[in-house]
């Protein structure tokens, strides 16, 4: 059955042309729970399609939470991933919100180490814009259709060799601010990763591209006052410039997603010596200091993205541009720095790599 297959990616190719999501690596992991065993070991097997009951409870109700990591090539030839255990924890949080058994730690980031020890050859060296994306998710899989959780649970990890998200567009990204979709409300599920935020997102991001936007800047659903964060990134702001400027984001209202690269980029700059700042920022004094000038850069930031300058905002009446429209040096300089930890070129004083050995290190 799995050698009919051809989800395997061929020869890696060069950066530029590797997307996001469609080179998958050779194998998953898989792990099932029950109420009488709890989760069972994972397993390595090959990436294969998983035969699935048309009645699959988490595929009707969207009980189904996921994850998001990268591996980076260390300069020794060595694979480490980046913060496994953030991940790890906020997937606990996210089952417990969806009334989902809750995976032990350890096992999520076993489960990482095994995946990435068997695959991690794939992921070629010497391409600093080349990473193993590494995919956990975990579903309701018993086939049943009562309005209830599921009593059984699937838990996989998959893997693909990431290229830039944004493809090759180079420069800075138009955000498109959106002023009636929202992405999630307060007492509900925007501050954890459930499929079921992504889908209603799809079309505010149709209505971006069609206004010539990469992404979707998303406002509090109650008054449309408040920036959050974008559709599967966070963001901040720099005010002013050099030794003065001031690093900005939104803080955690509970309808924001906490990024791992959020935190990291809080912990780094402040490091860097910028002063940061966690608050509530309103959209009319975001735009007003956007063309005003004392708003100076903005950028996105999420695993996938990394750190993605913003070049311009845009609605259905006005567009603003940000600083000159280029990537600013605040900016560059804190991607640089995250890139350099997570390539082990640079101090790691958190411990913020799990190196894995790679099995069979000279295939
Ligand atoms: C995953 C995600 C982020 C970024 O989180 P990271 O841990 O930095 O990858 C931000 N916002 C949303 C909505 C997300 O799904």
């Amino acid at each position: 059955m799995t050698e009919e297959i051809t989800l395997a990616p061929q020869a890696p190719a060069a950066s530029a042309r590797v997307g996001h999501g469609d080179m998958f690596t050779g194998h998953m992991t898989s792990s099932v729970w029950s109420p009488q065993d709890g989760w069972r070991p994972s397993e390595l097997l090959p990436l294969a399609p998983i035969p699935t009951h048309p009645g699959t409870l988490g595929m009707h109700y969207a009980q189904v939470v996921f994850e998001g990591m990268k591996a980076f090539r260390q300069p020794d030839g060595a694979i480490a991933v980046f913060r496994p255990w953030e991940n790890a924890h906020r997937f606990q949080r996210s089952a417990r919100r969806l009334a989902m058994p809750e995976l032990p730690a350890r096992m999520f980031v076993e489960a990482i180490d095994q995946l990435v020890a068997a695959d991690g050859h794939e992921l070629p060296a010497g391409d600093d814009e080349l990473s193993l994306y590494i995919r956990p998710v975990m579903y309701g899989s018993e086939p049943n259709l009562m309005l209830r959780p599921s009593h059984e649970y699937r838990f996989l990890v998959l893997a693909f060799v990431a290229g830039g998200f944004f493809g090759d567009q180079p420069g800075a990204l138009s955000v498109w601010v959106s002023r009636d979709h929202s992405r999630a409300m307060p007492g509900g599920t925007g501050d954890v990763k459930c499929a079921a935020n992504y889908g209603p997102s799809f079309v505010a991001q149709q209505q971006a591209a069609a206004a010539g936007c990469q992404q979707v800047l998303w406002l509090d659903s109650g008054q449309r006052r408040w920036v959050e964060e974008m559709g599967g990134m966070n963001v901040f702001l720099v005010r002013g410039r050099g030794p003065e400027a001031e690093l900005v984001t939104p803080e955690l209202t509970g309808t924001l997603l906490p990024g791992v690269t959020r935190d990291s980029l809080l912990a780094l700059g402040a490091r860097m010596g910028f002063r940061v700042r966690q608050e509530r920022v309103p959209i009319d004094a975001l735009l007003a200091d956007c063309a005003s000038g004392a708003i100076t850069e903005m950028f996105a930031c999420g695993t996938a993205a990394v750190v993605a300058p913003i070049g311009r905002l845009r609605d259905a009446d006005r567009q603003w541009t940000i600083g000159d429209g280029g990537p600013g040096p605040v900016t560059l300089a804190l991607r640089e720095r995250l890139v350099d930890v997570q390539h082990g070129r640079a101090a790691d004083p958190d411990g913020w790599l799990r190196p894995v050995r790679l099995l069979g290190a000279e295939r």
